[in-house]
């Protein structure tokens, strides 16, 4: 997707703080964060909802989950975190590209 901010991070053609990539995930710094650990981890195929998803997908969001647990410690996440997907207007959701937030680093509140 041409006009995809999260493309063009994936891509290379924006600066972000890479923290791990491979074949098919990217998982960068927010820019904005709002825990002391706040990253997010984009699948690198550009779709933009849940309902997007298909057997591929699901089986995508599987092994990133699955990453994510494994990577974790290394991120600076072994007290524990949380992920996020904000999915349509209601949730408000701003890029429209699949993304997992992840927060941590410190006890985060819930209300
Ligand atoms: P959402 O509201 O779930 O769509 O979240 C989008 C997130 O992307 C927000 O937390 C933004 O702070 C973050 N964001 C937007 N642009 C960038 C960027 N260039 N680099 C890193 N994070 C970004």
């Amino acid at each position: 997707m041409e006009d995809c901010i999260f493309c063009k991070i994936v891509k290379g053609e924006i600066p972000s703080a890479k923290m791990y990539e491979d074949e098919e995930i990217c998982i960068f710094k927010d820019v904005a964060p709002i825990a002391k650990v706040h990253l997010l981890c984009v699948p690198k195929e550009h779709f933009a909802y849940l309902s997007e998803l298909n057997g591929a997908r699901e089986a995508l969001l599987g092994r990133t989950l699955g990453k994510i647990a494994k990577l974790a410690p290394a991120l600076g996440l072994e007290e524990g975190y949380r992920l996020v997907i904000n999915q349509g207007e209601n949730a408000g959701q701003t890029v429209h590209h699949l993304h997992i937030h992840i927060l941590g680093g410190e006890p985060l509140k819930w209300e």
